[in-house]
């Protein structure tokens, strides 16, 4: 925030004051006439299509913007005020005016968990909502997930269905009321209800049940995460998998029983997000297969009322709301209904159908959730928030750019895919849609952009997507009838880092990924990129490993140990190091003969070559699950003497893998982290060097490892160059869309815009 005035206190003055950002919709205005009346202001205070205008006049005007500052909605995000002096003209009363019409650019606002006032007013037996699961107010409730269509009005959200008793219509026209204007504001009057009782669902989870509860964005199957039973059951009806649950408990305190929490951790939970936060179990207690061979688990706080019941009831229904904050027994699996990857139910309808196989009770309302988010998932890195997946709570919060472009949607990845609308100067990204590889999933995609369109008003008049041929989201954007800007996998990556931090000079982009087609169709994913602007040129990648069997190497990282081996120069041993694996034959001939083994330079194989060397998981359920156990046995990294070398700027770490042959895996995961992270060190210092650049972003999927990421930012700084991670956005292909966007952009409303996108410079 910029205050381009200081002013001295008591002092006769009027002010006009402009304010940015997400501010309408979020009880502004009432908030600036109570601020007014407070310091006896005269004036007037309006939206119009640029935010909020304020005039004010009197002696404290300094006070005022001082409150402006530390007082404003929990909901409002203040993006810039501009103060300005005008001649005062002895007015004493202060008012609400009318809108001033034009081009309202209104952003709805993020769901939010239940404030402290709503809290307080569930637990009193006194208030008129009551133990009532729906109760929200001005700072909190349902937002992103129920509106259709623009403006942010009742009207035009699943709200809709339920006409305000007289009650609840007093409340939300009285500008002194803490629910003036809460769109979604209800009451057991009027509003939504649940369709069984808190004390059946708590009954049924306590008798080992699986329940399958409507959340904000969708629907979570819950179960008791101190018992085996039920969770075992879950795992097993949910999908094969692996993947690690999220879980939930009451508060801080109880979260602290099961897992190691800071400070910082702490405060991510409770954020006005209230993401999944990954903590470091403490290992004891809860059910192994929650997250079966991991050390981290990933924790939520009571995100609605109904969770926030469940507890309530589980400690024994006081009254008030002093047991709020001590440690409670409950704690609850509680993860996503997205059977076989497809996208998260939504519907009670749906629920019925596709998870009466999975759950044992289907617990539904009749609020509508218009709109899916999953939940998102953070962890704290180096003491800052690194996402994991970015969904409910901060969709569609924006992100501010550097400058304005021209009107663009972006429609990202194949995988773990959101998409991205440039409105001016503010990217926003979607929330994460997911993997696009079945039919329901990529209609959800298009749901996701075309919803998102609607609810910011843009006519994109470009289309930015992947190289990639045959990604679904690269299918879809040729289906409009606009321009279309490919852009470069691992240039989008380093972008939206660079998007984010509004670098708009040259940098180094190092890009850790899976993988992403380069501009001749090779398989790239580990590579050092320069670029200013939209000009960039490859600086250079790590050697590449043959991939045999393509994709399916992803998840055999046995494979990958045997491109390894191959690599070395030891074909000869990949038969007798992977005889357990049925196929170690047929693959070493696969090498040997290069059939069906592209190269390919990606650092995620790199790090599965790792994990098949060192036997860590050598057959995955999912991609990442290996070095997931791998960066989990790191303790303290230590670094290979000799263990990389470096010609023409390919970055070749052979020496590394041969001493990974002999080692146990803890021995290995320590040194093959130490020792890749002082390579990409030396590596980008040397090309720093030539390039003359101090700054490097680091982007792609292999920077959700928390001891890669911190001990790059650690050892780049030690060498002198400033490294940046992407802050609001994960690493991983959920950022795409926005490189692909800033990208595009650029090119669009630079003077050599050609429609074969962003090349790369000689
Ligand atoms: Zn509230
Ligand atoms: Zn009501
Ligand atoms: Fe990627």
């Amino acid at each position: 925030m910029s205050l381009s005035l200081k002013l001295p206190p008591a002092f006769l003055r009027r002010l006009r004051v402009r304010i940015r950002g997400g501010i309408q919709g979020v009880g502004f205005r009432p908030f600036i006439d109570r601020l007014a009346r407070e310091n006896e202001l005269g004036g007037w205070v309006l939206n119009d299509g640029d935010g909020v205008l304020v005039e004010i006049e009197g002696e404290r005007t300094g006070a005022f913007l001082d409150a402006l500052q530390s007082g404003a909605p929990r909901l409002a995000r203040i993006a810039h005020v501009d103060v300005s002096e005008i001649p005062p003209v002895g007015a004493a009363d202060f008012e609400i005016r009318e809108s001033a019409g034009g081009d309202i650019r209104t952003v709805t606002p993020p769901d939010q968990p239940v404030c402290s006032d709503c809290l307080a007013e569930l637990f009193d037996p006194e208030d008129r909502r009551h133990l009532y699961p729906f109760i929200n107010c001005t700072n909190c409730g349902p937002r992103f997930t129920l509106v259709r269509r623009l403006p942010y009005d009742r009207s035009n959200t699943s709200m809709s269905d339920f006409p305000l008793c007289r009650q609840c219509a007093e409340e939300y026209a009285s500008r002194s009321d803490r629910r003036f204007h809460a769109e979604p504001t209800a009451c057991p009057t009027c509003g939504p209800r649940l369709d069984h009782s808190i004390g059946e669902i708590l009954a049924r989870l306590r008798a080992g049940e699986i329940v399958a509860i409507k959340g904000l964005g969708g629907f979570h199957l819950v179960c008791d995460a101190k018992s085996e039973l039920p969770v075992a059951r879950l795992r097993r009806r949910k999908d094969r998998d692996e993947k690690p649950f999220a879980v939930m408990a009451a508060n801080v305190a109880s979260v602290r029983r099961w897992a190691h929490c800071d400070e910082r951790e702490a405060a991510l939970l409770e954020s006005g997000a209230h993401p999944i936060v990954v903590l470091r179990s403490r290992g004891r207690g809860l059910v192994s297969g929650i997250a079966p061979g991991l050390r981290s688990l990933g924790f939520m706080l009571p995100t609605t009322p109904i969770h926030h019941l469940l507890f309530h009831a589980a400690a024994g229904s006081a009254n008030g709301v002093d047991w709020l904050a001590a440690p409670q027994g409950l704690v609850l699996v509680m993860t996503s209904a997205n059977p076989g990857g497809e996208p998260l139910v939504t519907d009670d309808r749906e629920a019925e159908r596709r998870l009466s196989g999975i759950a044992d009770f289907i617990v539904g309302h009749n609020r509508e959730i218009v709109t899916r988010a999953d939940d998102s998932v953070a962890r704290v890195v180096n003491g800052a928030t690194a996402f994991i997946r970015r969904a409910r709570g901060y969709v569609p919060q924006p992100i501010e750019l550097a400058q304005s472009l021209p009107p663009i949607l972006a429609v990202g990845a194949q995988l773990k895919n959101t998409v991205c609308v440039i409105r001016g100067n503010e990217a926003f990204v979607s929330q994460h849609v997911g993997s696009l590889d079945n039919p329901e999933a990529i209609r959800f995609f298009e749901e996701t952009a075309e919803h998102l369109l609607r609810i910011l008003d843009v006519r994109p008049e470009v289309i930015a997507h992947d190289l990639h041929p045959d990604f679904a989201s690269t299918q879809y954007a040729h289906t409009w009838e606009l321009p279309l800007v490919p852009v470069q996998h691992h240039l989008a990556h380093v972008a939206a880092v660079t998007a984010e931090h509004r670098v708009t000079g040259a940098v180094l982009g190092l890009a850790l990924d899976g993988f992403g087609l380069g501009p001749n169709a090779e398989s790239w994913g580990g590579e050092l990129l320069w670029l200013e602007g939209v000009r960039w040129r490859r600086l250079g990648h790590l050697r590449e490993l043959l991939q045999p069997g393509g994709d399916a190497a992803a998840t055999q990282p046995w494979r990958m140990g045997a491109a390894a081996l191959f690599a070395l120069g030891r074909e000869a041993e990949i038969a007798i190091r992977f005889a357990d694996q049925t196929g170690s034959r047929v693959i070493a001939d696969m090498l040997c003969k290069r059939i069906n083994s592209p190269p390919s330079s990606s650092c995620g194989r790199l790090f599965d070559a790792a994990c098949g060397l060192l036997n860590v998981v050598p057959r995955a359920s999912f991609e990442g699950q290996a070095p997931m156990v791998l960066e989990d046995l790191v303790e303290s990294p230590s670094i290979l003497d000799g263990g990389w070398t470096e010609c023409d700027g390919v970055l070749d770490l052979r020496p590394l893998l041969a001493h990974l042959v002999d080692c146990s895996p803890r021995a290995g995961a320590e040194i093959f982290h130490g020792t890749l992270i002082a390579a990409l060190t030396d590596w980008v210092r040397s090309a720093a060097v030539r390039t003359g650049t101090s700054q490097v972003v680091l982007s792609g999927g292999c920077l959700l490892n928390r001891v890669l990421a911190a001990g790059l930012v650690r050892e780049l700084g030690r060498v002198g160059l400033e490294a940046l991670l992407p802050i609001q956005l994960p690493p991983n292909d959920g950022a795409v869309s926005l490189g692909q966007a800033w990208v595009a952009g650029l090119l669009w409303s630079g003077e050599d815009c050609g429609a074969d996108g962003a090349r790369p410079c000689a």
